[in-house]
């Protein structure tokens, strides 16, 4: 985000942007909010102040109107007194669980394609497309500016479909106290407002999660040890929980491969996978009869180590679980506006509606057919809003864009008014 290049004028024209949209648009999704902790950002600035708590909907929408903050967010924990400081005085009575999914998570190639980084040092002013944090001409550190394409968010989105599957399968928790956002930038936010979770304690959370995780699963207590020469594995048609879905996989993996497939996702020899393929329906009845990996081959105990590690890797939510056990922490408030971006930080009804979310679509609701000057202040990949592509941009190139287009260069910090 920019903090050279916004002027007051700037500022309170993109204000007044964000209070014409709250003035038409209430703010509701919000559960229990007198015992909420809020906090609110300014220009650049995700929180500039905390402690404020608001005793209903309507003294909270009257504050976004009045104020509009680029950033709202609100508590996780649920308090007696939500305004008083420091932390202890508040009273924690007990706290949601809020899963964050964030692109930058995943490490995907895509961002080598996109993100910027310039030299944070003006007498080189080295810049370019790439995830760098060294300025490839000096060495010095660079700043890096994040983008998200299609092809990121949709990872990111399979991943939270995944996590709400797995509560309501797992752990039966019921879906009515979902509320699933978009972040209003890189990613999604769900958040668990089922009373079975309210009273948790920190390590129980912690625990919750390290399962979700599947952190330091213990493979034998799950059914997959080896007595003399045979290795067995937990039925398939009576397991549960990580036992389940890790022979689960294991079967799909043999069922539906290739010895093509086999030779690449395993990543062994093309002869071991020719052997696994020619006896796959021996390997698959030793599973479902006798709950055993046929291992009548060489090296099929590292082979199979191979595979049950794999299924874990793949089946396991790539999340930080430290983070989704933080009770303190402050969240995004959904339907608010994030003020990095213009975008909407949108509820989303379910899981049906997840699946159709367009997040450089229906997020944008500054829309305007106004037309804005503005002039880029680095490189800018190519990106699309609605319908349009934009870009790619070169530094010092001067745009004519439609007005939302133009407040999301200018929040992004990337372009300024000209
Ligand atoms: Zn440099
Ligand atoms: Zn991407």
């Amino acid at each position: 985000m920019s903090d050279l290049t916004t002027s007051p004028a700037v500022i309170n024209y993109i204000n007044r942007l964000f209070k014409d949209y709250y003035t038409n648009h209430p703010v509701s999704n919000i559960v229990d909010i007198s015992t909420r902790e809020f906090g609110v950002g300014a220009f650049g600035q995700k929180i500039s102040k905390r402690h404020l708590a608001f005793s209903n909907l309507k003294s909270f929408n009257d504050y976004l109107k009045t104020n509009t903050p680029f950033f709202v967010s609100y508590s996780v924990g649920y308090y007696k007194y939500p305004d008083r400081r420091p932390m202890e005085n508040k009273q924690l009575t007990g706290a949601d669980i809020v899963y964050e999914f964030d692109v930058d998570d995943f490490n995907l190639p895509c961002q080598d394609r996109h993100n910027v980084w310039v030299c944070k040092d003006p007498s080189c002013g080295d810049y370019g497309y790439g995830n760098k944090e060294f300025c490839e001409t000096c060495k010095k550190p660079a700043k890096i500016t994040q983008w998200t394409c299609d092809e990121g968010l949709d990872k990111v989105k399979s991943e939270t479909i995944r996590l709400i599957n797995f509560l309501e399968s797992e752990f039966k928790l019921d879906p009515s106290t979902f509320i699933i956002s978009f972040s209003g930038s890189k990613g999604y936010h769900v958040r668990i407002t089922d009373k079975s979770i309210i009273p948790l304690s920190k390590s129980a959370r912690l625990q919750l999660m390290n399962y979700i995780f599947a952190v330091s699963l213990d493979l034998e207590k799950l059914g997959f040890k080896t007595i003399g020469k045979k290795r067995f594995c937990p039925d398939i048609n009576n397991s549960k929980g990580w036992s389940k879905k890790i022979i689960d996989y294991i079967y799909n993996l043999f069922s539906n491969s290739t010895a093509k497939d086999l030779e690449n996702s395993l990543n062994i020899s093309k002869k071991q996978a020719i052997l696994l393929y020619d006896h796959k329906q021996t390997i698959l009845k030793q599973m479902i009869h006798n709950n055993i990996l046929w291992n009548d081959f060489r090296n099929s105990n590292k082979l199979w180590d191979k595979i049950t590690s794999k299924a874990v890797d793949d089946l396991r939510l790539k999340i930080d679980p430290q983070s989704s056990s933080d009770i303190y922490k402050i969240m995004r408030v959904p339907d608010t506006i994030h003020g990095g971006t213009g975008f909407l930080s949108t509820s989303i009804k379910d899981i049906d509606s997840l699946k159709e979310f367009d997040a450089f679509s229906d997020p944008v609701v500054l829309r305007s057919e106004k037309i804005k000057k503005v002039k880029l202040l680095q490189i800018t990949p190519k990106f699309r809003l609605l319908k349009e592509i934009y870009g790619p941009y070169e530094v010092n190139d001067i745009i004519e864009v439609p007005e939302h287009v133009a407040v999301f260069l200018v929040l992004k910090g990337v372009a300024k008014f000209e």
